[in-house]
């Protein structure tokens, strides 16, 4: 029996020791390629490099490094790198949870949104910041995988792993979510470089938000871990409000125009 293909990725670069946790916990379940950014390339969203070269080199058998985004990767490596149709994409693990809007900017759930979209299960998994939310992540990574592999269509999954209770090693808790309300201290704060010139950073720390455990949000913040299933379609289920405004929508061509 040919035994899975699975492609991971991420977009904390391919010396992000999430990446090689992310590996070890799916050896078990398949073949692997490996395919990610040579360098950290988070908040990348569903980037894509069209307008310039991509330079790629394997760096050990299966482990490729490409100059350019988590989506760019995954692009390359299904139509150039995989001997067939993988079984599944994987993006992580991501030092970071990515909760809510955070999936718009999110190189980590852009990576396996395109393996999704080129007709792959898909599952993106983000952790806490530090070394050891990777090794939290690992075994809830390794047995969605598992299921999705059986999944009878394929489906796209934003996983995110907080740490267990304090001292806690007893089974995990997962819950199937919606995406929440993610908040961030944001702001812009204008710097000086050492020639005198001004330069800004932009974002800040995110913010406790609410403990719902129905958003993926409120479920990490109460320690759950959190299964949202997503979809690529961004048309508003109502289209009733664009009716409305169509009514009154009057375009007015100049006169003489072809
Ligand atoms: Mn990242």
């Amino acid at each position: 029996m040919v035994r899975p293909l699975i492609l991971v990725s991420n977009d904390d670069g391919i010396l992000a020791p999430g990446l090689t946790v992310m590996v070890d916990a799916l050896a078990e379940l398949g073949d692997i390629i490996v395919c990610a950014p040579e360098a950290e390339r988070s908040g990348s969203g569903h980037a894509i490099s069209f307008h310039t070269h991509l330079r790629a080199h394997e760096l050990r058998s299966g482990w490729w490094h490409v100059s350019g985004t988590p989506v760019d990767c995954v692009y390359f490596a299904l139509l150039h790198l995989c001997p067939r149709r993988p079984d599944l994409v994987c993006s992580g693990i991501n030092a970071g949870f990515n909760l809510g809007s955070d999936v718009f900017y999110s190189g980590t759930v852009g990576a396996a949104a395109e393996g999704y979209m080129r007709g792959v299960s898909a599952l993106a998994v983000s952790g806490e910041r530090g070394a050891e939310g990777p090794l939290h992540a690992a075994p809830v990574a390794h047995a969605v995988a598992a299921a999705l592999l059986e999944a009878p269509t394929p489906l796209l999954l934003n996983l995110n792993v907080p740490a267990p209770p304090a001292g806690g090693l007893g089974p995990r808790e997962l819950v199937v979510t919606r995406l929440g309300q993610r908040k961030y201290r944001d702001g812009v704060q204008p710097r000086t470089d050492p020639m005198g010139r001004p330069y800004y950073w932009i974002g800040g720390p995110p913010e406790q938000g609410s403990t719902d455990r129905e958003h993926d949000t409120g479920a990490v913040a109460a320690g759950l871990c959190s299964l949202t299933p997503l979809h690529l379609d961004l048309t508003a289920p109502d289209l009733q409000p664009a009716h409305a405004l169509l009514d009154r929508v009057r375009i007015k061509v100049p006169e003489g125009s072809p």
